[in-house]
């Protein structure tokens, strides 16, 4: 690590952390959904018609998980359970361990909060799982906003909720899209490849364990 004796102090005062594709896998994106849909011999076709339906209301908490499986599983008599679907979906959501580990690091030192998109029970699921809630100080989930990114409103929110100038934030994100509307709000922003690559665009921006 390159450190000189006197570093100028980092414009970043907050940290937001994408979970998808960042510090775990994605929660129900399209290779989870293959997955488990293969698993349970659904007909794919039919279950990414009714997801495709349905799934922004189920992201921005307007919808139950069980409404959800209701209307894209279990609207005809199955052979398995739904607890078995579930627990099937949950299964598919591991960790980053590098991603994680640096996010520990850097837990203490810095204010950091999570702004993502997911559904208010596997974000539960993942929060317990993998124990986001100590470093992350709060969820700006699109299941609690009722607003989702890529739109500029929930960077903007999470903001204001957290207190923060656009200025003072980056967001770390996997997609692009979601990268350039937090840049759009005024916020810095890096896209996430791997955590060493993470740390070194981090470092970047003054911002270290
Ligand atoms: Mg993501």
């Amino acid at each position: 690590m390159n450190s000189s004796p006197i570093r100028a102090p980092s414009p970043i005062h907050a940290l937001f952390w994408d979970i998808g594709g960042v510090l775990l896998s994605n929660g129900w994106d399209r290779d989870q959904r293959r997955v488990v849909v293969t698993e349970f011999g659904l007909d794919p076709d039919d279950f990414q018609e009714r997801h495709k339906l349905i799934v922004p209301e189920l992201e921005m908490g307007r919808l139950t998980l069980d409404d959800y499986l209701n209307q894209t599983v279990f609207m005809r008599p199955q052979s398995f359970s739904r607890d078995a679907f579930v627990a099937a979906m949950e299964a598919q959501s591991v960790p980053d361990d590098a991603a994680l580990n640096l996010l520990q690091h850097l837990a203490g030192r810095w204010r950091m909060y999570a702004l993502n998109n997911e559904s208010r029970e596997l974000n539960a699921h993942r929060r317990r799982t993998f124990s986001l809630d100590g470093p992350l100080l709060a969820f700006f989930t699109s299941c609690y906003l009722g607003v989702a990114k890529p739109n500029p409103a929930i960077y903007r929110l999470a903001l204001d909720l957290a207190g923060v100038q656009p200025g003072h934030a980056v967001m770390i994100d996997d997609r692009l899209q979601n990268v350039e509307a937090a840049r759009s709000v005024g916020m810095q922003a890096v896209q996430f490849v791997n955590a060493a690559q993470l740390q070194t665009d981090l470092e970047r921006l003054g911002v270290s364990a």
